[in-house]
Parts: structure tokens; sequence; C-alpha cells
């Protein structure tokens, strides 16, 4: 008899990002759940991969990803961070960003090693570290702020400790990381073999003049750290999943092992596409201002229902609390939101390993100005 029983990951269901994503489409309902946009990226680019088909760009692309792309990216680091990332060896094209994440944990993460992160957090990083047979130690972050106390952090570590994950700006707080989390995690690593992965995905999406503090900035965390970006963000093409990753080479010689049998190269024409594109740094330099636009139109329009607004610093996602409405689960209560009233979001409480429930729902805010305004027209009718 064949055992259908067995699960690696028994405790894991699908990703609440397609559970709600699909409750909204069953629903008809304005879906701000799932983080993608809902308008088309710049003509420009499409038409320039497009063109990098038609021109015969349709085979494998090297192993590492499309030279070009890799030197853009090396330039930009560079420009942004002062960081010298050598294409050849230091920065490797992804199928997204989740791809990354997972490839780093997989060359590094095995049996009893202890990876600690930050919740609410990222869905895939904790299933990935468990898959690994690692141990996910979770430190949990709290609302408004999702402050880090470090000396509470400090008390994670033990002699198994492999790895730290970072993300700043955070999904789904949109919380960023400040100099004095910068000046512990350097003084918590210090004199350790520690590496970070540090998930930067929204790394040009960031508010209110608040700088961006990558990893690269830091030579003391650099030289241990995977820095994870995402063209989808960039571009607004979530759904041609192109990512990247930068480590010392070092840790992109062991990233590259896993790389090359996981997904070996990502797709051509996106990478020859998008090289084209980025050449000129002024495709993405107003993009904080394009998304402030629309995180202050949000607030603006939520300010006017019953839920409250907790801070929001970057990334594309704006979490409130709702104790004037009810006092359901975050999980509850969002499904309500798509069945009775049309809007999907994403209840906080999937973020965390224990799902500790602060009652606080995330709306992504990525959206038209037009998509942003009805639904908040729909929430306005919840009392
Ligand atoms: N990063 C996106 C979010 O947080 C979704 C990614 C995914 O669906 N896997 O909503």
């Amino acid at each position: 008899m064949i055992s259908t029983t067995y699960s690696k990951l028994p405790g894991t269901t699908t990703t609440i990002f397609s559970v709600m994503s699909q409750l909204a489409a069953e629903n008809n309902a304005i879906n701000l759940s799932q983080g993608f946009p809902d308008y088309e990226a710049d003509p420009k680019l499409i038409a320039l991969v497009a063109d990098a088909m038609k021109n015969g760009h349709n085979q494998y692309a090297p192993m590492t990803g499309v030279p070009a792309l890799r030197e853009l990216i090396a330039d930009k680091v560079n420009r942004l961070y002062g960081a010298e990332y050598n294409p050849d060896t230091e920065i490797t094209i992804t199928a997204g960003g989740t791809q990354a994440i997972f490839t780093a944990l997989s060359a590094y993460i095995g049996a009893g090693d202890e990876v600690i992160i930050f919740e609410p957090a990222y869905d895939s990083y904790a299933p990935t570290i468990k898959m690994l047979g690692g141990l996910v130690k979770p430190y949990e972050m709290a609302p408004p702020d999702y402050d880090i106390d470090w000396e509470m952090v400090k008390k994670l570590f033990t002699v198994n400790t492999k790895m730290i994950i970072l993300n700043s700006p955070h999904n789904p707080t949109g919380a960023i990381l400040r100099d004095k989390d910068i000046e512990a995690l350097i003084k918590l690593t210090k004199d350790s073999d520690i590496l970070i992965l540090s998930d930067e995905v929204y790394e040009h999406l960031i508010y209110d003049g608040e700088q961006h503090r990558s990893l690269a900035l830091y030579p003391e965390l650099r030289e241990r750290t995977f820095i994870v970006g995402s063209f989808g963000k960039l571009l607004h093409t979530t759904g041609w999943k192109t990512g990247y990753c930068l480590a010392p080479n070092y840790l992109m010689k062991e990233f590259r092992k896993v790389h090359q049998f996981n997904v070996f190269s990502v797709n051509t024409p996106m990478q020859v596409g998008i090289a084209q594109y980025l050449k000129d740094p002024a495709t993405y330099a107003g993009l904080s201002a394009f998304f402030q636009e629309k995180r202050d139109l949000f607030r603006s329009l939520m300010g006017q229902t019953k839920f409250k607004l907790l801070p929001c610093n970057g990334s594309y996602f704006q979490c409130v609390t709702y104790s004037d409405i009810s006092d359901e689960a975050d999980v509850a209560i969002a499904r309500r939101l798509v069945k009775d009233f049309g809007v999907a979001s994403i209840p906080v409480s999937a973020f965390y390993n224990r799902n500790t429930d602060h009652h606080v729902l995330r709306f992504c805010f990525a959206k038209k100005h037009d998509t942003l305004e009805k639904a908040v027209e729909r929430l306005m009718k919840l009392t």
C-alpha cells in the first residue's frame, strides 16, 4: 500500500496570497490582498521584451543571468549604496525574490540550524527553513510600530544560530530598518559566522524622504549577507517573476550550486528587455513619489472609515486595526470583508508562526486611484 499521508510540511497549507486572491476572484471583490499592481508596465518595457523575442533571444540564458543585466545591477548597487559587487561572481538573476530566498536558505540551512526571523514575516521564510530541517526562531514584533527590541533578539541566539532574515521595507507592516537596528545587527553578528539574508525587494518604495538602509551600505554586514532584489516591484511586472541575489563571492558560489539545479536559468527575453530598459536610471527614479502618492491617497480615504491606520514608511502595504468595528479574529473579518463588502485584504496573523492575532489587516495600495477609491467606498459601509 502506498502511504498517502506523508507530508514534509504537515502544518503548512496553501499560501495566504493564493487563498485570498482566489476568494477575491470567487466573490468578484476588489483585490487589495496579494501585492501586485493593477495597472500596466511602461509600454516601452513591453516593446523591448517583445523585441528581444523577435530578435532571437529565446534560448537558455547563462545560468547566472544575462551579463548585461548583471552589469547593470552592479552599477545600480554601486551608485546607490557605494558597494562593489562583481557581476560575474557576486550577482545572480533569479526567478523572483521568493526563489532567491529559497535558494539562499537551501545553500546554507540544514538539520538543526537555527534561523532568526522577525514576525510578522513574509510567509515563505518559515516553511522553507522547516523543509530544510532548520529551526525557526521567531522574534515577534507588534503594532503599532513593529519596533525591534534587540536585547530580546539577543536572547534568541544560540550556538546553532546560522542565519538571520531581515526585510526592509517590511512586508506586511511597511516598517523600515533604522540606524539603531543596523548598529545592533553589527554588534550582534561581529566575530561570528552568522549569515544574513536581507530581503530588500521593496528597496525603491520608501516614503517621506526616508533612506533605504540596504545592508550593502555596511561593509561589516555586506560580507555575511545575501541581498534579494525584485524587478517585479521595480517595473510593475510581478508576473514576470524576475529578481536577483547579491552576495560576496564565497556565498554566491554556494548559492549558484543550488540555483543551477533549481531553476538553472531565468527566462531570457525578459532579462534582455529589462537590461535594455534599465540603462536609463530615470526609469525608476520617481518610484517612491509614484507610490507615496498612492499611499497618501489610500491613507486619506481610509481616514474616513472606522479602520485605524498604522504607520507606513515603505512597501506596497498599509496595515490597519479595526477595534472600533469588531473584535473578530483577523481571519474572520478578512473573509467577511470579501464576502459581504467585496474587498480583499490579508489577515496579518498569517505572517506569524503562532498565528498571533493583533487584529491587523494588510491592504495593498499598488493600485489605480480609481480602484482604491472604489474599495474604500465599500469599506466605508462597515460600521
Ligand atoms: N509579495 C507579495 C505579497 O506579499 C505576494 C507574493 C506571492 O504571492 N507569493 O503580497
